[in-house]
């Protein structure tokens, strides 16, 4: 933020340098003297920029803007054309107050500072026209003060849009970051980094109204309690981060593994028939059995029971893994450690 308004503070301060010279070449003192200030103004806002103090810097510019407009139309009349510098000054204060309320909690309060500039612009030029200018000056000092003014507005002004749409950008793709981890996250489980009920959710919705041919593996730790009871809680939670990666390292990369429940697993196998569903429960079913789980410097083993179903004889997501589930908890009656696909 302060690289950004301490180049523009330098822009400023070169604009004015310009017309230090040039009101001294045109022997317009009155005007010089006011660039003078100008001049200094930007140099020191330069270090209130330094120090962070972000509104006091906008009030420099916005009234060093304000004065030398007030003041360029009543020395010089209203054909001089400082009324332009209240047109610039409109980007600059909308930049600031998205900076602000980007940076700091609370924007610029610009219907006020609006006002104030169009009030204060629209007296001095009542006040020009009514009272004949201080300085009486050739046409072609006029005609080049206001090309001069107008080509330093039009920069000024291309300065700040550009910055103030590279600062809307910013935020915007900031947000957009924000949403895609939002949404990620919440379909996650913090646990395990498994897909929660609705990641998985998603996935099947997909499959079953695109026709997709799937299969899903419902799995649930045996004796889940013990663990708990005999371990520890923090050990339990263990068991299930290291069961979730075993789980990972037998799917393929296309499947997706999520925690149904407390201890329940619901997999999504796409493109998997009655026989390839087997191969796969029966390889995690194994790979778990004889996987030697170590917490604390206490050993002791796992198993899982697996029910299956394919997709293929069900009109609905809920049919599928009503089956899954009977079939699981046929496992579970039957003594456990066990895949049932029928
Ligand atoms: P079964 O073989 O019949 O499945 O018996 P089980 O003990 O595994 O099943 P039960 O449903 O009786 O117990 C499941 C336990 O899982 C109870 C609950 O406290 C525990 N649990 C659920 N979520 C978590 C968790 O996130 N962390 C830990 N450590 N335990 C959990
Ligand atoms: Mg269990
Ligand atoms: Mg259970």
């Amino acid at each position: 933020m302060v690289k950004e308004l301490r180049r523009h503070n330098i822009l400023l301060f070169l604009i004015h340098a310009v017309f230090l010279l040039f009101f001294l070449i045109t022997r317009i003192y009155l005007m010089a003297y006011i660039n003078i200030f100008s001049v200094t103004a930007y140099l020191l806002n330069l270090y209130i920029l330094e120090k962070e103090h972000y509104r006091l810097a906008f009030n420099v510019v916005y009234f060093e803007i304000l004065f030398h407009s007030i003041f360029g139309i009543i020395i010089l009349g209203h054909s001089s054309g400082f009324i332009m510098l209240a047109i610039a000054v409109v980007p600059f204060i909308v930049y600031y107050d998205r900076l602000l309320s980007l940076y700091q909690s609370e924007g610029v309060r610009y219907p006020e500072y609006f006002g104030f500039m169009a009030g204060a612009v629209a007296v001095a030029e009542v006040i020009s026209w009514k009272l004949p200018p201080l300085y009486k000056v050739p046409q072609e000092v006029y005609d080049g003060l206001r090309l001069a003014l107008f080509i330093l507005v039009v920069i000024d002004f291309y300065y700040v849009m550009v910055k103030l749409m590279g600062t809307v950008r910013s935020a915007e793709n900031r947000l957009r970051e924000q949403k895609s981890i939002l949404e990620r996250v919440s379909k996650q489980d913090a646990l395990t980094g498994m897909e929660n009920r609705r990641g998985i959710m998603e996935y099947l919705t997909r499959a079953t109204t695109s026709g997709t041919q799937f299969a899903v593996i419902m799995l649930d730790i045996d004796n889940f309690k013990q663990v708990n009871d005999t371990h520890g809680h923090d050990c339990g939670d263990f068991v299930l981060i290291k069961v979730s990666n075993i789980i990972n390292s037998c799917v393929r990369k296309c499947d997706v593994v999520s925690r149904w429940g407390g201890e329940e697993v619901l997999i999504y196998l796409p493109g998997c028939d009655a026989g390839d569903v087997v191969i796969i429960a029966e390889r995690i079913r194994s790979t778990v059995e004889s996987e030697m789980f170590i917490y604390n410097g206490r050993s002791f083993k796992i198993t899982v029971t697996i029910g299956t179903e394919v997709s293929e004889k069900h009109d609905s997501i809920e049919g599928i893994i009503k089956v899954a589930d009977e079939r699981l908890y046929r496992g579970k009656n039957s003594g456990r450690n066990r895949v049932v696909s029928c």
